[in-house]
This record gives C-alpha cells, sequence and structure tokens, in this order.
C-alpha cells in the first residue's frame, strides 16, 4: 500500500492524532496513535492484514499458525489466520510472563507467522518469539500494521511491517511544544496506544 494511503486512512478514522500528546513513557510527542481506531473497521483491517498475508506467502515455509500477544495483536492475528485458512491464537502475560492460556498449544513441528498491530520497542513481540522458540516450534517471522521504530528495531526475524514510521518524542525539558504553550493531552488509559 501507498504511504499516503494509509496515512489518510489512518487519519480519517481517527488512529493518527495530532497535537501535544503525554505519552506512557512520560515523552511527549506531536502525533498519537491508536491502532484499534482504525482496525474497528473490518475493511481497513482486511485491507492491512493482505498485505502481511501477500508478503510472508511468498516465504518457503508453509504457515501453520499464526499468534499474536494480546490485546491490540488479537484481532490482526485472527484476519491473518484467516486468510491464510490456519489457526489463530494468542499470548497473554500471567504474572507479567508472555504464556499461552486457554488451552492453546503449538507442536514443535509447526511454523509460526507472529503478527502484532504496532511495534514500537519491540517488547512484546520479541517475547512471544522466544515463547514460540521454546515450544521448539519455528518462527517465519513477524508482520505488523506499523512499525513505529521507523525501521529501527531488530527482532532476529524477518519482519515485515504495512506503514513504517519513526516516532517523534520530546524529553518534557525540550518540548518545542511546551515552548509554544499548547495544551498538553493525555489520551486513553496506560495500555492503550504507546506499548512495549
Ligand atoms: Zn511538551
Amino acid at each position: 500500500m501507498d504511504k499516503k494511503e494509509a496515512l489518510r486512512i489512518f487519519e480519517t478514522t481517527g488512529a493518527l492524532q495530532n497535537g501535544h500528546f503525554l505519552l506512557s513513557s512520560g515523552l511527549h510527542s506531536p502525533t498519537y496513535f491508536q491502532c484499534a481506531l482504525v482496525l474497528q473497521y473490518p475493511r481497513y483491517l482486511e485491507q492491512f492484514c493482505r498485505e502481511i498475508v501477500d508478503y510472508f506467502r511468498e516465504e518457503d515455509e508453509i504457515i501453520n499458525v499464526v499468534i499474536a500477544p494480546a490485546i491490540g495483536g488479537i484481532v490482526v492475528a485472527q484476519e491473518v489466520g484467516r486468510q491464510l485458512g490456519v489457526r489463530s491464537i494468542y499470548a497473554e502475560r500471567e504474572n507479567g510472563k508472555m504464556t499461552l492460556r486457554r488451552g492453546f498449544a503449538i507442536d514443535p513441528s509447526e511454523n509460526v507467522l507472529v503478527v502484532e498491530d504496532v511495534i514500537t520497542t519491540g517488547g512484546s513481540v520479541k517475547e512471544v518469539i522466544e515463547l514460540v522458540e521454546a515450544t521448539g516450534a519455528f518462527v517465519v517471522g513477524v508482520g505488523c500494521v506499523v512499525d513505529r521504530s521507523g525501521g529501527k528495531v531488530n527482532l532476529g526475524v524477518p519482519m515485515f511491517a504495512v506503514y513504517s514510521t519513526k516516532m517523534v518524542t520530546y524529553k518534557p525539558e525540550n518540548c518545542p511544544l511546551c515552548m509554544q504553550k499548547i495544551p498538553l493531552t493525555k489520551p486513553g488509559s496506560r495500555d492503550v496506544g504507546e506499548r512495549a
């Protein structure tokens, strides 16, 4: 997808907002991205996931299962799994540790595609990769809708992002928006948007 077209979709759905935002990290940013606002529309979810599917279909390994870290990635995993015609599961934290619950299991013989909505530092995705590898299964790669590291994050496996951009952040003491006295807003709850 054309970068401009993706940007247009993010802006019209309210997923990408411009202003002066306080992130959960304590940093300030001129933009705030809430992926759930674009993925609430099935046609956009389908369109973005189609790109992930097309990219990984060209790999040699046949994908047997798609997995995402909860919560944001679950809808992406569900739709990618639907398009590939394979199982879709998710990992969630239990006592801080990324775990397979609900009877979800991965066979050591399986090829696994890890997906996520937004990757910022890649922390959660890295934990899911470790979880999958610990089962003996093979991680084909990672597909995400938005890479906010601008391609900087290294997950040690092939990675594809539908949209990649470097997130602009400022320390409060050096924030040009603060200097311009633009009101600071704190969007969403702690776990929304700016996740590791
Ligand atoms: Zn500021």
